[in-house]
Parts: C-alpha cells; structure tokens; sequence
C-alpha cells in the first residue's frame, strides 16, 4: 500500500457517513471488451478500514457494501462483512446494510433485515443503479410490498435509508420527491451526493427550505456534489440557519477522492460552527450516538 497515515490530519476531526468496504469483481463496463475495476478495492479487514481511516485522518466512519456492478447478489454478500467490521471497530464504525426493493431480492433482503440489530448497524442502503425506480408511482404491488417492509423495519428502529441519487433514470430526484412526499415525515430518508448532480442540485435547493420547514426529515451528504450547489446552499444555511443540523460529509472511498471532498467544505466561506457540525456534529446524533 503506497499510502501513509497521517501525523497532523488536515486539523479538523472528521467522520465520513460515506465508505464503502470489500472487493468489487471487474467488470466488462460500457464498451470495454476486458474486464476492468475502475476504483480500487474497499477496505475488507478490520486492519485494512483501521489504515484507509488514519491515512485521511477520518476519526469515525459509516461502511457501505461495495457495489456498481450488474449482478444483485453482489452486494448483498458484504453484509456480513460490514456487521464484523462494525463490531470491531471500537465505536468508530457504523454501518449500513444493503436492502433492495426489487422484488428478485426479496430474500436478500429478509436475510439482511435480520441482521438489523446487530450492533453498530445504523442504516439501510439502497440504490436504484442496480435497477428499479425510487418513484413510488410506478412501482407494481410486489415492489410496493418489498420498500414498505424495509421502510417499516427503518421507521421502529428510526434509523435512515442511505439512498444513492444520480440525475436521470431510476435514481433522479424527481422520483425520490415522491418518496418523501409519502414516507418523509415518519423516515430519515439520506440522500447521498446532494440530490445528484447539477439538475438534482438545483432541484433539491429550490425545495429545501419547504422540505425542512414541513417536517420531512431529510439529510444529505456532500460526496460528488458540484461546487456551485455546495457553496449556494452552505452559504444559505450559514444565513438562515434552516437544516443545519442535516448535512453532513461523506468521502465515498474508494469512488471518490478524500482530499477534494474535504476542501470542498473546508474552504466554504461559512462559520466554523457550521463546519464543525457538517465535519461530524450531525453525523455523531445520526449514526454514531448509539454506539459503545
Ligand atoms: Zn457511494
């Protein structure tokens, strides 16, 4: 491994709700004839999640399966892998185990909810990369049936679903309105990547205010966001102060980059209290405070 840990950190301390963890098979992507990975493998030993977090000076994190490619058992296979990297990470490491709403995962997915109270497990990830919409209208009723006993099984123990969000197709904001809309109030419903790119950016910041100020309880992360929308609504709740306490960082190793997902926070002109809080305040009340 050609990294090093870190001796002074970048000075802030720093919890990503935004890791993913094991390996990642190569896949033919796109028009490629060869198999290939195109990010590196997560980390998959205790050691490994210990290294990857001293070398970006991350204090605590939320594990993620690794996923992106088409096959559905994927996935699903590192669930046990994120409740022993929970248990052994000492209070630093929470977790999210991988759910699916697609009927053809309805067993994956009962085995996964019963992995719920193991302990550091504090969400449940679900992406509609790998199939399916988040917009509720056009599910059938086996769909429908499959999201309301993951929802339910979130809702009794009010942990978040730790959604994906990418402009266009299953996983577009428009559809995850609706969502909201109809399980927003009762769920913690967390929206990676800030609503997913410039449109959903602009159309998650036009509703912003009216979603916190309604009661739904909604929270994102800043992973892959682009400047313009980080700085727009950072400088909108330094002025107002309205969903402060729902933003949070996430770095998305091994897909994104720490350094640049740090600085994109780092160097927002806005209080260090707001920073302090997006750096780890609001992650330490959403996914850590339960933890030994
Ligand atoms: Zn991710």
């Amino acid at each position: 491994m050609h990294e090093t840990p870190l001796t002074i950190a970048f000075g802030r301390k720093v919890f990503s709700v935004h890791n993913h963890v094991g390996h990642l098979d190569p896949w033919p992507f796109y028009e490629s004839e060869e198999p290939i990975s195109p990010a590196d493998p997560g980390p998959a030993t205790n050691e490994e999640l210990d290294y990857f977090m001293k070398c970006r000076g991350i204090e605590k994190t939320l594990i993620i399966p690794n996923y992106g490619i088409p096959v559905q058992a994927q996935p699903f296979s590192h669930n046990e892998l994120v409740v022993k990297l929970c248990r052994q990470g000492g209070g630093n490491v929470a977790g999210a185990l991988w759910v699916s709403g697609l009927p053809q995962n309805s067993e994956r997915t009962q085995v996964a909810l019963a992995l719920m109270d193991e302990p550091g497990i504090s969400a449940l990830k679900m992406s509609y990369l790998l199939g399916g919409t988040a917009d509720p209208r056009k599910w059938d009723e086996a769909t429908t049936k499959l999201h309301e006993t993951i929802f339910q099984a979130a809702i009794e123990r009010d942990i978040p679903i730790h959604f994906h969000t990418s402009p266009g197709g299953g996983s577009d904001i428009t559809g995850f309105f609706e969502l909201i809309k109809r399980w927003g109030k009762e769920m913690k419903i967390h929206l990676v990547h800030m609503g997913g790119g410039v449109s959903g950016h602009i159309r998650l910041l036009s509703q912003w205010k009216d979603l916190i100020e309604g009661g739904y309880r909604i929270y994102i992360d800043t992973s892959w966001a682009i400047g313009f929308a980080v700085r727009k609504l950072l400088q909108e709740v330094d002025r107002t102060g309205i969903g402060a306490d729902r933003i949070m960082f996430g770095c998305d190793e091994p897909w994104s980059d720490y350094e640049s997902e740090f600085w994109k926070i780092q160097d927002a002109r806005i209080s260090d209290e707001i920073k302090e809080r997006i750096f780890w305040g609001n992650a330490q009340e959403m996914y850590f405070n339960k933890l030994a």
